[in-house]
């Protein structure tokens, strides 16, 4: 049966019990053994830590930026498809510039028409989960049935080779067993360098200043055309900021690729 998402509050939630747990056997151990407590201690707060921390090595490697040495950047939008999604590809468009979309597979199935235009336009399509719980506390099973499911969405939706093999956690949060299920299923971890908080709709002219900070050789860049806990919610201001990004790349003699494009030597 399939579970429901599990939600970043619950996710946070069970990881703070836990460490309380891990807390009081290496306070037991450590009136024994100091040490052995302290590294107890010590390693489980790493591996908590990890968790939450997305382009960290401890839980698995992953990918989350391109060669510092070649001018090119990826802008990458997590969520959709969404309502927003056809004013992200009509200023890409405009812009003569191809993105990567981490798709969420839920979506695909409301939009697949977008997902086939996003093929169509050169766009990398990579995945993104299908429901967008928090995989920190899943087993490797579940992460690879979230993949699959997303996979066979997009296949549906623009043809059996339209995914790409990245795979983006939900805000990039990851649990011991995400890399394995990750691998079963034939994935790449994902992650950024920059995120830009554009789901927070400071405005389009703070997203595209937040953008222009952050771009530099190798830079992968966290956006969202989407909301992935709210679908219908727009993400106006993030299409908006587009121009004036790929204005700032082209002035820096910054190529913008896909992400994949980016990291494939990385
Ligand atoms: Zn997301």
């Amino acid at each position: 049966m399939t579970q429901p998402p599990m939600r970043k509050g619950q996710a946070v939630h069970r990881t703070v019990w836990a460490g309380a747990a891990v807390a009081l056997c290496a306070a037991a151990a450590a009136r024994r053994r100091p040490l052995a407590g302290l590294a107890v201690a010590g390693a489980a707060a790493a591996v908590g830590a990890s968790a939450y921390l997305p382009s960290s090595p401890l839980l698995g490697r992953v990918v989350h930026r391109g060669p510092a040495d070649v001018p090119r950047a990826a802008l990458t939008f997590d969520d959709g498809p969404g309502p927003s999604t056809p004013h992200v590809l009509d200023a890409l468009a405009a812009e003569g510039v191809r993105a990567t979309f981490f798709v969420l597979g839920r979506q695909v199935e409301r939009h697949p028409g977008l997902v086939r235009r996003m093929v169509e336009e050169g766009h990398e399509v990579a995945s993104h989960g299908y429901d967008h719980g928090i995989l920190i506390w899943r087993g490797a099973r579940h992460v690879a049935e979230q993949l699959a499911r997303t996979e066979r969405a997009v296949a549906r939706a623009a043809g059996p080779d339209a995914m790409s093999r990245l795979f983006r956690a939900p805000h990039g949060f990851r649990g011991p067993a995400t890399a394995l299920g990750c691998r079963r299923a034939g994935y790449r971890p994902a992650a950024w360098t920059r995120g830009v908080f554009d789901s927070a709709e400071p405005g389009a002219a703070a997203i595209a200043r937040r953008v222009e900070r952050a771009l530099e050789p190798g830079a992968v860049i966290l956006l969202h055309d989407a909301d992935g806990w709210a679908p219908g919610r727009p993400r106006q201001q993030t299409a908006d900021a587009l121009p004036e990004i790929c204005r700032a790349a082209r002035e820096r003699g910054l190529e913008l690729v896909p992400m994949g494009r980016l990291v494939a030597a990385a």
